[in-house]
């Protein structure tokens, strides 16, 4: 049989390893952190700092294939594990996803929009990009960003100073704030020979820059649809990507604009495992395992809530609510920490 890696040990991977096992593979967790919700369901877990490099070439060596769950993976770290076993996705879709700025930079040079967005490295910096994409604007750290953290709104040079505090003084970009009507986002998968498949795009609701529902399908035009899966197979191509690809796009009357991309299974896409027959876990490990991919068709419409801190406390009236429950086996509810999350089916599609 063969084994697939995974660096990281959150429920992504979790949810990986599940899919990855319900197609006869083994799975070896890669995770600094002890006692993650994918160790417990994988066959073998490494738990070592990303600085072992002895213990990144034994996890490499024993297995056919190494993806990842999350990209903040150090590139020192994906060296080592090169040298012994492939990378899917490949390290550049990592490396351009990692920094904010080259990730706006490449998906420019590929001919798509996003934000009117300056480099930052300090107030001077801040100062002229703000006059040069005017207010109100958001200030994001380059790297190591999620669920809304290493962001500051800015209205105007009277929060430079709070905002780059904020942010805690880190390499930065300044976006001009979007005006959107809604946000979308697409699941993108892509094999090894080159044939892409894309999931329905879904509608995404954001509070507290915490992805709260995505509800499939979106309420966009045909076109629209159309539009946000065609930039993600360019997206897909240009990287030569193997695996899922998460793509967060802003819709504006001026059309599409990409905010952000994850090269991993996606938040936005759990609705997959109860919309289609094929969801985007077994889409994934089918890619990176070098098989062909699946039927990504949506069957049903959903909605997807994601159970965030003490959502959890109200399991039980959830769990009679009549919707599929999928809970990461967190011992500690902490808040803003996603705990699990609930596919409600609200008919066929
Ligand atoms: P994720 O958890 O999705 O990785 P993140 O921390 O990387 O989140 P972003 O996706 O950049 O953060 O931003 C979070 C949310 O904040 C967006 O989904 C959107 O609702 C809002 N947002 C971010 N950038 C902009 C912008 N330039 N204009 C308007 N809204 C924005
Ligand atoms: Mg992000
Ligand atoms: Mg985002």
């Amino acid at each position: 049989n063969s084994t697939i890696g995974i660096l990281g040990g959150g429920q992504l991977g979790r949810m990986l390893a599940v899919a990855a096992s319900r197609l006869g593979l083994h799975v070896h967790v890669f995770d600094p952190a002890p006692d993650g919700p994918a160790a417990e369901v994988a066959r073998e877990a490494t738990c070592a700092p990303w600085e072992d490099e002895a213990a990144l070439e034994a996890f490499a060596r024993a297995v056919d294939v190494v993806t990842y769950e999350f990209e903040n993976i150090p590139a020192e770290a994906l060296e080592v594990i090169a040298r012994h076993a492939p990378i899917r996705p490949n390290r550049r879709a990592l490396s351009v996803s990692q920094d904010r700025l080259t990730e706006k930079q490449f998906l420019t040079e590929l001919g798509l929009k996003v934000a009117p967005y300056a480099p930052v490295e300090d107030a001077e910096s801040l100062a002229s990009a703000l006059e040069e994409i005017g207010a109100p604007a958001i200030l994001k750290t380059r790297r190591l960003g999620y669920d809304g953290k290493g962001q500051a709104r800015i209205s105007g040079p009277e929060d430079i100073e709070a905002a780059l505090e904020a942010i805690g003084h880190a390499p930065a970009i300044l976006e001009g704030l979007v005006e959107f009507e809604r946000e979308v986002s697409v699941i993108g998968a892509r094999g090894t020979s080159g044939p892409v498949a894309c999931f329905d795009p879904g509608e995404n609701r954001h509070e507290g820059g915490i992805l709260r529902r995505t509800t499939v399908p979106a309420a966009i035009s045909e076109g629209q649809a159309a539009d946000a899966v065609l930039i993600a197979g360019r997206i897909l191509s240009a990287l030569d990507y193997v695996g899922v690809l998460g793509v967060e796009l802003f819709v504006t009357p001026e059309g599409l604009l990409v905010n952000e991309i994850a090269p991993r299974v996606h938040n936005s896409g759990h609705w997959t495992q109860n919309g289609c027959t094929i969801d985007q876990f077994e889409q994934h490990i089918r890619a990176v395992a070098g098989w062909p991919l699946g039927d990504g068709t949506r069957h049903s419409d959903v909605v997807m809530e994601n159970l965030i801190g003490d959502d959890v406390a109200e399991l039980e009236g959830i769990a009679a609510s009549g919707a599929a429950l999928h809970l990461y086996g967190k011992a500690e509810a902490r808040p803003g920490r996603k705990m699990g999350h609930v596919n409600r089916v609200t008919g066929p599609a």
